[in-house]
């Protein structure tokens, strides 16, 4: 059946595009989408309008997503009156939404398929419907299986992301992915760690391992690791010179894993940690399940552990009933921790969680001009930690060209800040040695001072 969607694709040269939406989990999805589309044929296409086969991977955590999704696939009607045999398709969380596959195909009656986050190794079949039977359909039903061996294409720059589990068993009342994503599913320890010794046989040099709660590693499975005995086999096991972890719920980051850092060569001295809000009313009103207390004490126990850690975070404001003394508290946790990052958001109702039936929902104003004082606040921050790069040298791995700058490439240090320097595109995938004489809010500056490094 597969062949003869394959026949197709090869004899016509069919190619494809995807516009991907949303976090790293979506960008992975994107990295396995592009695999199976070009195993079974399928090129690249430079853009859109050239493509055969057009697919959005969406993303469905904040609301004008969703709004800039619906332009973006309704200006493709166009597409397909020039091009009756493309196939557009949408994928990703927004379509695991209550309703949504069914509504999206019933106002976009060009869009072909629509499939769920727990079916992208189902594509060459969706095609083949399609492109056989002439068969538009949805495919998001509930699936909590975990399907290892999808092709993957990554790109070749040195890093690698790695789902270690899928799903998300929290609740927390603002959030849609326990919803879209289903519960909590680890994948077993024997295939991530196949997978990370394959990847740093190829030349991967940092690893980032993905999961909406990656603290809740291997809670589901039976005589597996914990995510902490995770990490210690990955660094004990396999090449890797980075490893990195993203996201991690302050509630689950125990003593276990606090000891991972500073003992562990290859885990990066990074960490991000959403705190979401430095009150602890709106933390319980968030079903976050710990305080403003308790995310300080973890601060400063990395701190301890690793002094030059850098910590990053998520925050949301204007949460349902924030008051402006919750909001006072928010401004003093960020002034009291000084987080190396963030990103800040207004909170945004997603119909169908607990919040958006809250009442005392904050006017867009209140949001907006609560979100611009932290802002201030932030990026205060940042420039206080990026200034103390000033003069360093520091090890970067090139993860590609910059293109405001004829011949600047740029990558992160362990600490994860983004440098730039002008170098070689052949530096990409390597760790240089930069040393650091501009700091801006975002990004370091420097120049190249050495080759490669052997270590990380
Ligand atoms: S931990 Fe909370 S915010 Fe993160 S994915 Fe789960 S429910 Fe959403």
């Amino acid at each position: 059946m597969i062949e003869t969607v394959k026949a197709k694709i090869v004899q016509n040269n069919l190619t494809y595009f995807i516009e991907t939406y949303g976090c790293q989990m979506n960008t992975h999805d994107s990295e396995k989408i592009c695999g199976i589309l070009e195993s079974i044929g399928y090129c690249h296409a430079q853009s859109k309008k050239d493509a055969d086969l057009i697919l959005f991977n969406t993303c469905c955590i904040r609301e004008h997503a969703e709004e800039r999704l619906y332009g973006n696939i309704g200006a493709l009607k166009r597409h397909k009156d020039k091009k009756p045999n493309a196939i557009i398709g949408v994928c990703g969380c927004m379509t695991q939404q209550k309703d949504t596959a069914e509504g999206l195909q019933k106002r976009f009656k060009f869009v072909d398929i629509v499939f769920g986050t727990n079916k992208i190794h189902m594509l060459p079949d969706m095609l083949h419907d399609v492109m056989i039977d002439g068969k538009r359909a949805a495919y998001t039903d509930e699936d909590a299986s975990i399907n290892e061996g999808v092709a993957t294409k990554r790109k070749s720059n040195g890093s690698a992301y790695v789902n270690i589990i899928y799903g998300c068993n929290n609740y927390c009342t603002y959030c849609i992915v326990p919803y879209v994503r289903g519960a909590e599913r680890s994948r077993k320890s024997a295939d991530i760690l196949r997978e990370v010794k394959t990847l740093c046989s190829e030349g991967v040099k940092e690893i980032t391992l993905l999961g909406q709660n990656v603290n809740s590693y291997g809670t589901d499975l039976q005589n597996d690791l914990s995510f902490p005995q995770l990490l210690r086999e990955i660094d004990k096991q396999t090449d890797v010179k980075r490893l990195r972890f993203m996201t991690s719920h302050p509630k689950d980051l125990t003593d276990e894993l606090l000891a991972c850092y500073g003992d562990l060569p290859s885990l990066c001295e990074h960490i991000h940690l959403p705190v979401q809000s430095g009150s602890n009313s709106v933390l319980t009103r968030m079903n976050r399940r710990y305080t403003r207390e308790h995310y300080i004490g973890l601060t400063e126990q990395l701190r301890a552990r690793v002094p030059n850690i850098s910590i990053t975070t998520d925050i949301i404001v204007g949460f349902p009933g924030e008051t402006e003394e919750e909001f006072s508290q928010t401004m003093d946790l960020a002034e009291q921790i000084g987080f190396d990052s963030a990103y800040t958001f207004v909170y945004s109702s997603r119909p169908g969680t607990a919040a958006a039936d809250m009442s005392d929902h904050l006017d867009q104003d209140t949001k907006s001009e609560r979100l611009a004082r932290l802002n201030v606040v932030i990026k205060s921050s940042m420039r206080d930690k990026n200034s103390l790069y000033d003069g360093q040298i520091v090890k970067v791995l090139v993860d590609g060209a910059r293109k405001r700058t004829d011949g600047e490439v740029g990558g992160r240090t362990r600490t994860a800040k983004t440098v730039n320097f002008l170098g070689e595109t052949s530096d990409i995938g390597k760790i240089v040695n930069v040393r650091i004489n501009k700091v801006k809010v975002h990004t370091l500056y420097g120049e190249k001072i050495g080759e490669e490094m052997t270590d990380a």
